[in-house]
This record gives structure tokens, C-alpha cells and sequence, in this order.
């Protein structure tokens, strides 16, 4: 098992160094409770380190042709796809994940987007040069950003990583990337794979918690910085990137409401719901939590989800029986538990709801029924295995309460009539709305958010914009 104890280090300028201030903390594999690794806790001094190793980096790697940043993408993707296995291992043991669902999932998409990145990078288009002036030529060039701050969550840590250095590095960007402080494992292995693709200083991976990211945000050497992670900790970067006027892209959080009328194929609809309600334990932006049923299906719809619920099966995560793994850290599940004991009086556990006989930081799979829309439960995002359920009279109603959070990242609506499809994907004011089905995704197509959910689209030709910077050249006929 790639599961004992181990000492990282951060990656910097090329190679693997200690932290400057010698600092650690341990790392845990959420379905045991075990400590598995202690990863260095960085601090300013590492933050300057890799951003002056990412800014000596720059200029070389801007200077590559597309084609040649495009091979080493390639290179990169294929290299994961051949070490799989032991990039399962370390990820099921740091995320709590069941290793076939991330080999299965995770692992393809992460190497189709390196994929897609690398030819797309090689495909950009944009405003034809000509005289639009008399007298001068102009010409448009998209140049990298420069040195970008990376911060990544804990849900998805090599996939939140792998969707950020894509596009950056496709585009000539050089990259100070941080991954969460309960899950760097993953994230210092790519270091290691990556540098054997990519010139020293291009890529340079920190471990840490949120002092390191807040030094990364306020670095002056810094000229962006992307977040995936809370929309408080979006908030707080906006708020501080604003002394440098550094650019800022943030993949914040979701409250994805799923939108059931009552002429669906309801036993589809039910498991998909379920599955991508729960999958991933939950810990997903775009989780299938929030299910808005019309009153002529409600109760078929909380009852079929319960039973959807009941057939999940938790335990060991390299088991492949197991359905269901845990939460991220015993601090996350207590985050969870608040919300179901905060619970108004007209809300109903209907199944779940407690700890289940195992280690590590496991919760049932639950289903909350009889929530309004005020309800804490409903305006929050819980980022737990927990489903909710509401009913609406009539469309108007579900598409206002569909829209009736902060959030704005995805959506679902469930019905067999395309006008009505059509019209309800339309009023949903999110970045990605699915009709009869939720969550998934193509290299191709953005996902980001509207609202609090953030700005900055991941993933398609939006998010390699976003990591350029357009520069008009005007150039004097005479
Ligand atoms: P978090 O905001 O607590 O932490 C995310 C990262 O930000 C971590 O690396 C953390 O160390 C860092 N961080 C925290 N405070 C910081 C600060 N002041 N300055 C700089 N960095 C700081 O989020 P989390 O709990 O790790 O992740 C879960 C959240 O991420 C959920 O809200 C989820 O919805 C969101 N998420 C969004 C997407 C998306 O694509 N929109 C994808 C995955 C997760």
C-alpha cells in the first residue's frame, strides 16, 4: 500500500527542497483516520522561493512555440495514463476515494484534458490583422499572463491541479500551484511526473494550509491567481488581489438545484440523481444535492431517493464493493453534522443522517425531506452526502427557487418536454445546466460559475483565453 508514513517535500525551481522554515503537519487517509505522510507547511519564504523560480522560468517558456508546449502536455497526459495505478493509490488513501471510481472517472478526464489543452493551445483564433486604421496595420497577439498563483481544494486534488496547469502552461504561463493542506500528495507526484517534461521552474508545487495560499495572493511577483475552493475564500482573495490589481479566476462552490417535473422516466432519474448526489461522497461544486420535485412526484421522489440511498455501500475505499468512501477530514464531517442539528422542525430525515460503524470520517448517506426554501440546508452548500428535497407548485415557482441562492455554478431539469426544457434551461442562471442528466462534463465545454459561484471559466477554449492577456500592435505603414 502507498499508504505509509512519508516525509514530502516541496517542489521548487526543479527539484524536491524542505520547507525554509522546516515546518510539517500530517496528512491523514480519511477512511482510516491514519496519518500518512507529514507535508510541509510553507511559508513566505518558500511562497518567494517558487515564485522567483516561476518568474527566472518565464521568459524561456513563454518563448516556446505552441507546438512545443503542446508536446509536452501530451507527454504529461500519457505519463499519468501510465502510472495510474500508483497515482490511484496515493489519491484513494489522501482523498478517501474508492480506487476503480477514480481510476475510472478521474483518471481519463484529467488525461483527456491535458489532451485537449495541448492541441487546442495550438488552435487559438482570434481577430483577423488588416488596416482598420489608414495607414497602419494592427495586429492582435495573445500573450501569457505571466507567473500564476495556483490554490486547489481537497475534493478532487489532482483533477482541480490538472484542470489549472492545462491551460496555463499551454499558453506559456509559469505556475506556483498549492494544493489543499489535507491532500498535497497527489499534487507533488505530478511535480515529479511533470519535471520530467517540463523546463526546471515552469511547474513548482508548495505544500501548506491558508497562510501559504494568502502569501501566494498578496505576492507583488505574482500576476494572477486562481482559486478552486469555498466562495468565502473567494471572497477573501478578490478582496486582497486587489492591492496588486493581480488577475483573479475563481471556481467557487454550488448549491446545484435539480429541477424533477412529474413527466420524467422517474427510475433513471433517481438513480442519476442519487449517484451524483452522493458521488464523490457528495464533495462535488456541482453535487446533485438540492432536488426541487413537483408536488404530483414528491413523495415518489423522496422515497425513491431514500432507497437509492440505503444501497450504498461504505468501507474499505480499495474495496471494489465499496460505493461510497468518506469525507474528506473529521472537521469537514462536523461541518456536515452541523447542518442536519441545526435542522428546522418541518425538515425530515428520512434516511441517514449518522456515523456508521467504521473509522476514519465516514457519514451515511442521507436524504432531508420537508425543507423550505429559507431553510439553512436549502442556501448553503453542505458538501456532504446529503440530499435535499423541496416541491414546487408550478415552473415559475421551481425556476424562482431554483435561482433563489447565491450560487450559480450547475443545474439540472428533469423533464420529457423540449419546450419546456428549453425554457427552464434558459431562466436557470448558472454556468452549466444538463436536461435529464447531471454532471457530466467535456474538455470541450466551459464549467464556471454566475453569481458567487465565481468568475473564470475552467476547462474549453474560454479558460486558455483566460490565462492570456490580448496585446493590439499597431505598426505605422509609413
Ligand atoms: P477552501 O476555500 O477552504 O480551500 C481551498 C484552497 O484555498 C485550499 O488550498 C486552502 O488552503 C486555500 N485557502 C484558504 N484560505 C486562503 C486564503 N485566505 N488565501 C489563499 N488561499 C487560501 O475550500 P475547500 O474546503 O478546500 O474546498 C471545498 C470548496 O471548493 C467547496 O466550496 C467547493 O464547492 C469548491 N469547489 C469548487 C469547484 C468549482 O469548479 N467551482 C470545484 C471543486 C471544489
Amino acid at each position: 500500500m502507498a499508504t505509509a508514513t512519508q516525509t514530502l517535500q516541496n517542489f521548487i525551481d526543479g527539484e524536491f527542497v524542505d520547507p525554509a522554515e522546516g515546518g510539517s503537519a500530517a496528512v491523514l487517509n480519511p477512511a482510516t483516520g491514519q496519518e500518512i505522510a507529514q507535508a510541509p507547511e510553507s511559508t513566505q519564504a518558500d511562497v518567494d522561493r517558487a515564485v522567483a523560480a516561476a518568474r527566472t522560468a518565464f521568459d524561456g517558456w513563454a518563448a516556446t512555440t505552441p507546438g512545443e508546449r503542446a508536446l509536452a502536455l501530451l507527454r504529461l497526459a500519457d505519463a499519468i495514463e501510465e502510472r495510474a495505478d500508483e497515482i490511484a493509490e496515493l489519491e484513494s488513501a489522501n482523498a478517501g476515494k474508492p480506487i476503480q471510481a477514480f481510476k475510472d472517472d478521474e483518471i481519463p478526464f484529467m488525461v483527456d484534458n491535458l489532451r485537449f489543452f495541448a492541441g487546442a493551445a495550438r488552435n487559438m483564433e482570434g481577430k483577423p490583422a488588416g488596416e482598420y486604421t489608414k495607414g497602419y496595420t494592427s495586429m492582435i497577439r495573445r500573450e501569457p499572463v505571466g507567473v500564476i498563483g495556483q490554490i486547489a481544494p481537497w475534493n478532487y486534488p489532482l483533477m482541480m491541479a490538472v484542470w489549472k496547469i492545462g491551460p496555463a502552461l499551454a499558453t506559456g504561463n509559469t505556475i506556483v500551484l498549492k494544493p489543499a493542506p489535507t491532500t498535497p500528495l497527489t499534487t507533488l507526484k505530478l511535480a515529479e511526473i511533470a519535471a520530467e517534461h517540463l523546463p526546471k521552474g515552469v511547474l513548482n508545487v508548495i505544500a501548506g494550509g491558508n497562510d501559504a495560499g494568502a502569501a501566494l495572493v498578496t505576492h507583488a511577483d505574482v500576476d494572477m491567481v486562481s482559486l478552486t475552493g469555498s466562495v468565502e475564500t473567494g471572497k477573501w482573495i478578490a478582496r486582497h488581489a486587489a492591492d496588486t490589481l493581480k488577475r483573479v479566476h475563481l471556481e467557487l462552490g454550488g448549491k446545484a438545484p435539480v429541477v424533477v417535473f412529474d413527466d420524467v422516466d422517474m427510475e433513471t432519474a433517481l438513480e442519476t440523481i442519487a449517484g451524483t448526489g452522493l458521488y464523490n461522497a457528495g464533495q462535488d461544486c456541482t453535487a446533485a444535492t438540492r432536488v426541487l420535485a413537483s408536488s404530483k412526484v414528491l413523495d415518489e421522489v423522496v422515497n425513491g431517493l431514500a432507497e437509492q440511498a440505503k444501497g450504498y455501500v461504505m468501507g474499505d475505499t480499495r474495496s471494489p464493493d465499496t460505493t461510497l468512501g468518506p469525507v474528506n477530514s473529521a472537521r469537514q464531517r462536523e461541518r456536515v453534522e452541523g447542518f442536519l442539528e441545526r435542522r428546522p422542525s418541518n425538515a425530515e430525515i428520512v434516511t441517514g443522517g449518522g456515523r456508521p460503524d467504521l473509522p476514519g470520517f465516514f457519514l451515511e448517506p442521507t436524504v432531508v425531506a420537508g425543507l423550505e426554501q429559507s431553510d439553512e440546508m436549502i442556501q448553503k452548500e453542505i458538501f456532504g452526502p446529503v440530499i435535499t428535497v423541496q416541491s414546487f407548485t408550478d415552473e415559475a415557482e421551481a425556476i424562482k427557487w431554483a435561482n433563489g441562492t447565491p450560487y450559480g455554478l450547475a443545474a439540472s431539469v428533469w423533464t420529457r418536454d423540449v419546450g419546456r426544457a428549453m425554457r427552464v434551461s434558459n431562466a436557470l442562471r448558472f454556468g452549466s445546466v444538463w436536461v435529464n442528466d447531471h454532471i457530466p462534463l467535456a474538455s470541450e465545454m466551459p464549467h464556471g460559475g454566475y453569481g458567487q459561484s465565481g468568475y473564470g471559466k475552467d476547462l474549453s477554449m474560454y479558460a486558455l483565453e483566460d490565462y492570456t492577456q490580448v496585446k493590439h500592435v499597431m505598426i505605422s505603414l509609413a
